[in-house]
């Protein structure tokens, strides 16, 4: 298979360097290893409006709400912090993320799900597209893979990563006192080393979550959320 542009990742940042490569008259592929776009969600999913915005996308069906402020907890403490206004969008990922796809894809961009790059070296990337090993040939790679990074580390060489810290999110039923706000969580016995936090989603649900980034630590970051 041969393209102009090749996109690995199927995010946000793929999809729309996938949409702009197409919509200028590229032949433009962007390859996702999972079967569905947006999925697993890896995300608390709370977005300025200005990001949104800045996606091209404006409200649309993935805005669940919006809140106001936050308020922080520590032990023995609540702080209220009030914006007055809209702060943040409280967004589906899933959603969020298809329908940045589908743009990508009416501007003509192809799109193959199941479909791992292995890895590449100049303009040929080795991908195992539903279990077949293919070569895709593109003038242009562009790695929008995320975190992980394995596949721009392999063309530019071991870029020192940042520290990557573990954290554990479920949708729980919860009645938050006042959905308008996000609840932080502070505090050793919670989140060691960083915070915990309570988003409100549809009535009487929200995501909790939080990462451990305290060194040292044993217990697995599953263990604080089943105790939050
Ligand atoms: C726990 C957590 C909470 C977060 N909360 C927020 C938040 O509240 N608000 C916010 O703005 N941001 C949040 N983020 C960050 C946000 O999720 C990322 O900044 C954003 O998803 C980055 O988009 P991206 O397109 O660069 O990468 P991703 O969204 O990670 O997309 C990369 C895609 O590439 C695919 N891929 C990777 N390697 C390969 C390969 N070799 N072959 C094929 N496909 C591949 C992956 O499957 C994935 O679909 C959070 C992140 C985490 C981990």
């Amino acid at each position: 298979m041969r393209f102009d542009v090749a996109v690995v990742g199927g995010g946000p940042c793929g999809a729309i360097a996938g949409r702009y490569a197409a919509a200028s008259g590229a032949r433009t592929v962007i390859i996702e290893e999972h079967p569905a776009i947006g999925e697993p969600v890896q995300c608390a999913g709370i977005i300025s409006g200005r990001a949104a915005y800045a996606c091209e996308v404006g409200r649309g069906d993935f805005l669940i709400r919006t809140v106001q402020g936050a308020y922080i907890n520590s032990p023995g403490h609540r702080l209220r912090i009030d914006g007055h206004e809209e702060k943040a969008w409280i967004i589906d990922r899933r959603i969020f993320d298809r329908e940045l796809i589908s743009r990508a894809l009416d501007a003509g961009c192809e799109l193959l799900l199941r479909s791992r790059v292995l890895g590449g070296r100049c303009n040929r990337l080795d991908v195992r597209i539903d279990g077949e090993r293919e070569v895709i040939e593109a003038g242009i790679i562009i790695a929008a893979e995320g975190v992980q990074r394995r596949i721009t580390r392999m063309y530019l060489g071991d870029l020192s990563l940042p520290r990557i810290i573990p954290g554990i999110q479920a949708e729980v039923r919860c009645d938050i006192e006042d959905p308008g706000f996000v609840e932080i969580f502070l505090g050793e016995k919670i989140a060691p080393g960083f915070f915990a936090w309570l988003i409100p989603v549809e009535d009487g649900f929200a995501r909790a979550g939080l990462c451990v980034a305290r060194s040292g630590i044993k217990e697995p970051p599953l263990s604080y959320l089943e105790r939050f």
